[in-house]
């Protein structure tokens, strides 16, 4: 077996719209090509000893061992393998369910499809799968450790992977809200929402955290003397730099027991706590001040109590924990070293950040902590005797937290909240040190120790004991009121043919809303006039980058069959999905070799369109229009004929439509016809002799009313959208050259110049076509291609492109000729195969009054070209 290549789809796809995060793996099964599993002999008996847990897979049986029934009853390897992958991630600990695997029109050759949670985990689920096969294949078994190994690096890869657990918590809240996420490249700063609507998250800082209300948390001196001028109550304390002056700040916060802190420490690092004598404090004074950046010192006098976070968003208390640190409690049998390693055992205790709670570490500091105790590892506790590893409370350090918000005082919920305002933080996370939370800090003397600028959510969400609280819903309410939206309306475009013109066009029209609009085509990223990014920008990565942009208020996205095939869709939904034609091109590649896979492929976009969106489909295609069946949301047709059955049924029904009538391109909307403007009207519709065009704008008009822009506003776009080189290069640009007419167009593909030919066909004088095709497409293709010009043109010369893709050169060229003389042996073509010098020869010999129709490789260089024979206007540019 061998692993030709392996995709990773990030967003709705060919395969699954809901299941967006997908492996493809084009996998040939060389030898195992011709063999089932019940013809390899002790496959079935060694798949169920090294992994028997896949008796949980049902598969296409339906019932409980059903996978394991089609092993023994004989089916395909690649069909085994994607169950494997599931299995190996499931074991994993990253739950999957979605698999695939369908054959391709090479033998042998499969795409094995499978879910995944991380990326790099689900890759190498597939690999691994693949080794796991094989070696039970070869072998009959696949070692016990080698698998012990992968799950070992499968769950490396997800845990390095995943957001951390705060942020998860916030994304994962925004998920059941719909607001879409994207990770940004940089700082693991999450965007949430899209364009104009977004909000930023860093961990727990927000786009609404103030950098000095964060920076003033940081300090904690600042913090406390801000604090005590509001009449807060906080530690007694003064701040030193040298090591003579400790005795009078000792004197000063009123003699032992003391705390002494660095001025700018985080995580516990460098504190003494209840210190009772000055040997210690000398001691405890160059642990501080070695973890000073500035070398300062806090001495405070030591509360009583124990440590509380109460947390504040967006100005209310959101939760409180009490954390407790690092302990043990004796069984009267056990040491304390033994009791370390059974509370290590606990399945919610992992390292660093990567669970729910931290392993407790022996380390010098919980020696220090111990002996302060009387203990040390070999001490046998008595049953219930409790020893302390830590003198802080850090969850990170192995610390436990208990929830207290339904017990915290109402005065202290006050002080609370009036702490978070005078520092200034949207999410503030106050460490409050009291002997109970129940009563009144004054009443307890219990003093705010620190404010925490992005504070963690772990002991909120997942307290060792006490309810879970759901503090990520504040966080979203902050960022997004209700009723405030989180999305930019997205218009999406696909099809065969009139992709970017039509993405043009509507752009063209959302831009007289005054509003800002981004939008991606084959020629780049614009965001209003201006271009963002030159090239093919029809993926995932050009629509991310108008998602992404903070000015941007509509989207308009055209969205190829390449960037569908290769990565998803960047948006897992859309409020106007156009999809305009499906026709032959592009065929044989990415193991799409049908037309009615193609349409699967373009079917997407019309599938995402949220609930309360638009489809708008072409009734004129029976491709197109069938994927009405699969939309969500609303559908609106668009036709050239006023007769066409489905809009006609659509109508009764109450639906929506544009259609051409009488020489207009109008809206039906129930009973009424609201008429556009007159096709003549239109510039790019070339004074409505070129059909193709007029079917494009309808769609564009109806994309535009559906998502509610006024008919007077459509009316003015489509009014002033020109064919010209300058705003649409390569699409119909039509040349007077006063003794004639010259049209460079970009149609590539049959149904391009079948559309070009409508125009063409409207045409009184001679026409002569210089024509080629692209070396990729099929044979049939290339002859079609001869055929079709045979029937459009007077006259013909041949050319090919600079890059035949492949092909031989001279190739492309007999293939059309060979469709020319079996559509039209009278025709004489000739044959001139470099593209300037047909085109000049074409020019100079046409008639008066006649047509030169090129369909150019490099559009730019025809251009140039044809400005040169002295163009008195370039039609209504
Ligand atoms: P973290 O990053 O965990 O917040 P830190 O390094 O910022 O820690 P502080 O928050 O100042 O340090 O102190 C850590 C803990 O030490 C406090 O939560 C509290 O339990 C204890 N503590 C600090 N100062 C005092 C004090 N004056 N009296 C009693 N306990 C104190
Ligand atoms: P690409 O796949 O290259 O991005 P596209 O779908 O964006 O193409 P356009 O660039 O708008 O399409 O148009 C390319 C050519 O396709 C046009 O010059 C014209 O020849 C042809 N074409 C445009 N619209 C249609 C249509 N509705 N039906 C058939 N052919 C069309
Ligand atoms: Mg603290
Ligand atoms: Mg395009």
């Amino acid at each position: 077996m061998k692993i030709l290549r392996t995709q990773t789809l990030r967003g709705p796809n060919y395969w699954s719209i809901r299941r967006d995060k997908l492996i493809v793996m084009r996998l040939d099964l060389e030898d195992l090509a011709e063999k089932p599993s019940n013809e390899i002999p002790g496959f079935y008996e060694g798949l169920i000893d090294v992994l028997p847990s896949l008796v949980e897979h049902y598969c296409s049986p339906g019932y409980r061992g059903g996978f394991f029934e089609r092993v023994r009853t004989g089916t395909y390897m690649g069909h085994i393998i994607e169950h494997i992958a599931l299995e190996l991630q499931e074991l994993a600990g990253t739950p999957v369910g979605f698999g695939r695997t369908r054959s391709t029109s090479t033998p042998g050759v499969y795409n094995v499809v499978f879910e995944y949670v991380d990326e790099q985990a689900g890759r190498y689920a597939g690999r691994a799968a693949v080794r796991l096969c094989q070696s039970i294949v070869d072998t009959g078994t696949y070692p016990k450790q080698e698998l012990a190994q992968d799950l070992a690096d499968l769950r490396d890869l997800c845990n390095n992977a995943s957001l951390g657990p705060s942020t998860e918590t916030i994304v994962k809240e925004a998920q059941a809200r719909n607001i879409p996420w994207l990770l940004l490249s940089a700082r693991a700063m999450v965007q949430l929402g899209y364009g104009v609507h977004q909000k930023r998250i860093q961990a727990t800082l927000s786009s609404f955290s103030g950098i000095l209300a964060v920076e003033l948390a940081c300090d904690k001196e600042g913090t406390k003397t801000i604090l005590k001028d509001g009449g807060i109550p906080v530690p007694r304390g003064t701040v030193i730099q040298y090591l003579d002056e400790l005795s009078a700040a000792i004197e000063e916060v009123g003699g032992f027991p003391i705390v002494i802190k660095p001025l700018d420490g985080n995580h516990g690092r460098g504190i003494s706590i209840d210190v009772k004598t000055q040997q210690e404090a000398e001691e405890a004074y160059d642990l501080a001040s070695a973890a000073s950046k500035t070398r300062s010192v806090i001495v405070e006098r030591y509360y009583k109590g124990s440590d509380h976070r109460i947390l504040v968003i967006n100005g209310k208390v959101a939760a409180v924990a009490e954390r407790i640190p690092a302990h043990v409690v004796g069984d009267g049998r056990s040491t304390v070293e033994e009791l370390i390693e059974i509370t290590n055992q606990d399945p919610n205790r992992g390292d660093g950040h990567a669970n729910v709670l931290t392993k407790i570490t022996i380390d010098k500091t919980s020696l220090n902590v111990l002996e302060k105790q009387g203990h040390e590892l070999t001490s046998i506790l008595a049953h219930g005797e409790i020893a302390y590893l830590r003198a802080t409370a850090n969850l990170s350090t192995g610390g436990i937290a208990v929830d207290r918000t339904d017990e915290i005082h109402p005065e202290n919920v006050w002080i609370a909240q009036r702490v978070a305002k005078l520092i200034g933080l949207d999410i503030a996370g106050i460490d409050v040190v009291t002997e109970d939370i129940r009563k009144p800090l004054r009443e307890v003397d219990g003093v705010i120790v620190e404010v925490n600028a992005a504070p963690g959510f772990r002991m909120h969400v997942a307290p060792s004991r006490g309810l879970p609280r759901n503090i990520a819903a504040p966080v979203i309410d902050m960022l997004f009121p209700p009723g405030t939206p989180s999305r930019v309306p997205i218009l999406a475009i696909t099809g065969t043919n009139g992709k970017t013109t039509t993405s043009r066009l509507i752009s063209h029209i959302c831009r007289q809303t005054g509003k800002v609009v981004g939008f991606t085509t084959t020629d780049g990223v614009y965001i209003d006039d201006y271009l963002v990014e030159k090239g093919d920008n029809t993926g995932p990565y050009s629509a991310s980058m108008i998602l992404k942009d903070p000015t941007v208020e509509i989207a308009v996205l055209e969205t190829a069959r390449g960037g569908i095939l290769r990565s998803g869709l960047a948006f897992n939904q859309c409020d106007v999905g156009v999809v305009l034609n499906v026709a032959a091109d592009h065929l044989g590649i990415g193991d799409i070799d049908t037309i009615e896979q193609m349409a699967k492929v373009k079917s997407v976009v019309a599938e995402v369109v949220s609930a309360e969106g638009y489809a708008v489909l072409n009734a004129d295609d029976p491709l197109t229009a069938s994927m009405a069946e699969k939309v969500k949301g609303r559908v609106a047709y668009f036709s050239m004929s006023p007769d066409n059955p489905i809009i006609h049924d659509h109508i009764r029904r109450g639906g929506m439509a544009a259609i051409y009538e009488n020489g207009y391109l109008s809206i039906l909307e129930g009973e009424w016809t609201l008429r556009i403007e007159e096709a003549v009207n239109i510039p790019v519709t070339m004074q409505g002799m070129a059909p193709f065009m007029i079917a494009n704008a309808l769609a564009a008009c109806l994309a535009t009313f559906v998502q509610g822009i006024d008919i007077e506003l459509i009316r003015q776009g489509v009014r002033t959208f020109k064919p010209s080189v300058a705003q649409t290069p390569g699409r119909m640009n039509l040349f007077d050259l006063g003794h004639h007419h010259a049209l460079i167009d970009y149609a590539h593909n049959p149904a391009g110049y079948e559309a070009v030919g409508g125009f063409v066909g409207n045409w009184s004088g001679e026409k002569v076509g210089v024509v080629g095709g692209p070396g990729d497409r099929r044979d049939d293709d290339l002859i079609l291609l001869g055929k079709l010009s045979a029937q459009m043109f007077d006259r013909i010369i041949v050319k090919e492109d600079n890059d035949t893709r492949g092909r031989r050169r001279g190739e492309v060229a007999d293939l059309i000729l060979r469709g020319i003389s079996q559509e039209n042996a009278s025709l004489r073509p000739e044959v001139i195969l470099d593209e300037t010098e047909a085109l000049e020869k074409a020019l100079s010999t046409v008639s008066e009054g006649g047509l030169v129709v090129i369909f150019p490789e490099s559009v730019t260089q025809a251009i140039d070209l044809i400005e040169k024979h002295r163009p008195l206007t370039d039609n209504q540019g």
